[in-house]
Formats: structure tokens, C-alpha cells, sequence
């Protein structure tokens, strides 16, 4: 029987992790591609342990300012939705509080929020039987720890320093005993893959029906001209 994995995305992990992975390819930015992280993630497990592995689940954990403060999360909220409704990632994202953070430990909300997930399902019957962290941050240990005590294991995710070698000890959980059960993956010698190819296509506009070329993959499809108007109202 295949495992079932959940992938248990610390997204600020993520965010920073990203221009290591660009600094791979020699390019300074391109886009991930976050519908196929999960799947590259769990087939590099499977060939690595040369055993079946059913990807049941994807969990995303990340913060966006509170709608009281006066940034614009327009953005942040369409990435937020898309990894939602495009790539089918669970995601739990917590308001923070710009304005006062001094003193606040939203910094700690995603990874509190993330162990306490993954212990939860760990006591789930049946709900997965490996958890692939995608974060390197020694603060997981304790809840790795206690998931592998209940009998799961531990896939980490982790990435090389900038140089290439092995990320520092003291910050890292690559080297540490009994917080996982495979061999660290290693985001950047993926860095390939990770890449966003957009494909040119023709697509019909939702609004007026015409077909234009386009690279948007997005569930709705407008033409420019619909796009200008809409603009303009
Ligand atoms: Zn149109």
C-alpha cells in the first residue's frame, strides 16, 4: 500500500527560501510553481525510498496584515485564493497586526500553527503516514519528535546555503537526531523543476466571448479589451 503524505508548507520558510532557489539557475526572480511543489516533493520521497507514495494533502500556513491596517493585501489575498482554488492547497492564514508589533509573537504563529496541525492529524486514524515539512527551522524538532513517537514519519525539506553547502547547524534540523527518517530534500537541486513554464494559449474571454492568446492559467479568463474597461469603470 502506498503512504500517504501531507506536505506542511511553513510559508515564510518558503518566501524566504526562494532566492536561493533562483540563485540556482543564475536568475534573480522567477515564479514557483506551487501547483507541482507538492507533487515534486513527494516524488522525490517516493523514488528515494523506492516506495509508493499518495500525496492526500497539501497544508499551507501563512500570515497577511490585518485588514486594519493600511496596506494593501489585495495581492498577497489573489495568491492566497490561487493556491486555494488553483493548486488545492489547504491554506490557514492569520491576520497580523502591523501596527503594533513590537512585543508580538505573531513571528511564531505559522510554526505553532503548523506543529499543532500535524500532531493533530498525526492522531487522526489513517490520516497520513509520512508529514513532508517544507521548512528547515530547528523550532520544529520538538513536534517532529513527538510525531515520529506516534509512530509517523519525517520528511524534511530543506534548502543549501548560499554557497552550496550544508545550511548551519544550531538553525537547522539537517544533522539532527530523531527528528526525521530520510535524507533531507533539498529545494534548490530542484530549482528546475520549481519553475513557473508558462504555456502561450488560447483562451475565450468569460465576458464577451472572443479568443485571445494568453499565458494567465487563472480559473476566469478576460480579454484585454474587456480587462481595459473594466479598468476604466
Ligand atoms: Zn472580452
Amino acid at each position: 500500500m502506498a503512504l500517504k503524505a501531507i506536505v506542511f508548507i511553513d510559508g515564510s520558510w518558503l518566501y524566504r527560501s526562494r532566492s536561493t532557489v533562483f540563485a540556482k539557475l543564475g536568475e534573480e526572480n522567477f515564479e514557483v510553481d506551487y501547483a507541482r511543489l507538492p507533487r515534486i516533493l513527494s516524488e522525490t520521497l517516493a523514488n528515494a525510498i523506492d516506495e509508493d507514495v499518495s500525496l492526500v494533502r497539501t497544508m499551507y500556513f501563512g500570515t497577511i496584515p490585518s485588514s486594519r491596517s493600511s496596506f494593501n493585501t489585495s495581492k498577497q489575498r489573489a495568491f492566497y485564493d490561487f493556491l486555494e482554488k488553483s493548486c488545492h492547497y489547504d491554506t490557514e492564514i492569520h491576520e497580523v497586526d502591523v501596527g503594533h508589533a513590537e512585543g508580538r509573537s505573531d513571528d511564531m504563529w505559522i510554526p505553532m500553527a503548523l506543529a499543532s496541525s500535524m500532531l493533530f492529524s498525526a492522531a487522526m486514524p489513517s490520516a497520513y503516514d509520512v508529514a513532508i515539512l517544507v521548512s528547515d527551522d530547528l523550532a520544529y524538532a520538538p513536534a517532529l519528535r513527538c510525531v515520529r513517537r506516534m509512530g509517523k514519519r519525517v520528511q524534511v525539506v530543506s534548502i543549501h546555503d548560499t554557497d552550496g553547502g550544508l545550511p548551519l547547524p544550531g538553525t537547522s534540523l539537517v544533522g539532527k537526531v530523531r527528528v526525521s527518517d530520510f535524507d533531507p530534500i533539498f529545494l534548490d537541486d530542484h530549482a528546475a523543476e520549481l519553475k513557473l513554464v508558462r504555456e502561450m494559449r488560447t483562451r475565450i474571454c468569460k465576458q464577451c466571448g472572443r479568443e485571445e492568446e494568453t499565458t494567465w492559467a487563472g480559473p476566469d479568463f478576460f480579454c484585454s479589451e474587456c480587462r481595459g474597461k473594466y479598468r476604466n469603470v
